[in-house]
């Protein structure tokens, strides 16, 4: 059955069977908010349960309780790509969270380097700003967002980290269709990368430093960019490629 994209969707990280009383918030959601009555219905996700459709069969003023009905989507995982980018001014690091959502991230890891201007991250608040833009872009799971770490520690495993690097790179898009996931994709912060960082982070094995292009781009812009890139050539279309979608 085609999911009706014209009902609204929550993200629920529960079991989605039999009844579920939603809390106040989400009751004045759908009741208050969208003005949905007894009998209608929506739609439920979380990453274990894929989506389901659900009827509104109790409404108060701030109670409600569905019932669910049939499975819309079984659950599907997203690439495995790994953002690591250092924490932005507030309202971009914002930008970086729902586009990299919307752009079917895996992991987001905030990593604190040399330049790194606002180390502070609120993990809590993140997560709710990322269950907003996955309920809006059609998502069946939700990144996992972590606290920072040191730039060191992100890249101490042996993924590949594909490195945008304004002081100049491959070209991107040759770059990336060499490799295949999982990969890391490496953003720097306003203040760009120091030398001593740009020299430990070319010295992986499994580093691939890329150029965006000749002129430099705010974080968030390279952050988006080098995800469709990622996404257009080793993420969703070559794995829709080869599942013959
Ligand atoms: N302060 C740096 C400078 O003026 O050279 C600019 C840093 S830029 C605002 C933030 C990050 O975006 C960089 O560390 C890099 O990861 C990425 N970036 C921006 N422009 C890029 C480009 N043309 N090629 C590759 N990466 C780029």
């Amino acid at each position: 059955m085609r999911p009706n994209y014209t009902l609204p969707r929550l993200y629920l990280d529960r079991a989605l069977s039999g009844d579920i009383e939603l809390s106040r918030e989400q009751a004045h959601y759908f009741g208050g908010v969208l003005r949905k009555s007894l009998g209608d219905r929506v739609r439920l996700f979380n990453a274990g349960d894929g989506e389901w459709a659900a009827e509104i069969v109790q409404k108060g003023r701030k109670a409600m309780r569905l019932t669910v009905t049939e499975q819309l989507r079984a659950p599907q995982r997203v690439p495995d790509i790994r953002l690591l980018f250092a924490p932005l001014r507030k309202h971009r690091t914002t930008i970086v969270l729902e586009k990299a959502t919307e752009l079917g991230v895996r992991t987001l890891q905030p990593v604190i380097t040399h330049h790194t201007q606002f180390p502070a991250f609120n993990v809590e608040r993140a997560e709710a700003q990322i269950v907003e833009a996955a309920e809006q872009t059609e998502r069946l799971d939700l990144p996992v967002v972590r606290a920072p770490v040191p730039l060191e520690d992100a890249l101490s495993g042996t993924r590949t980290v594909v490195f945008a690097d304004e002081s100049g790179g491959d070209c991107v898009v040759g770059a990336v269709s060499r490799i295949d996931l999982p990969v890391d994709i490496l953003i720097g912060p306003e203040g760009g990368f120091s030398a001593d960082e740009r020299a430990q982070i070319r010295a992986r094995l499994d580093t691939v430093p890329v150029s965006l292009g000749p002129r430099i781009l705010r974080a968030d812009t390279a952050a988006v960019g080098l995800l469709m890139i990622v996404q257009a050539t080793i993420g969703d279309c070559r794995l829709a490629y080869l599942s013959g979608g």
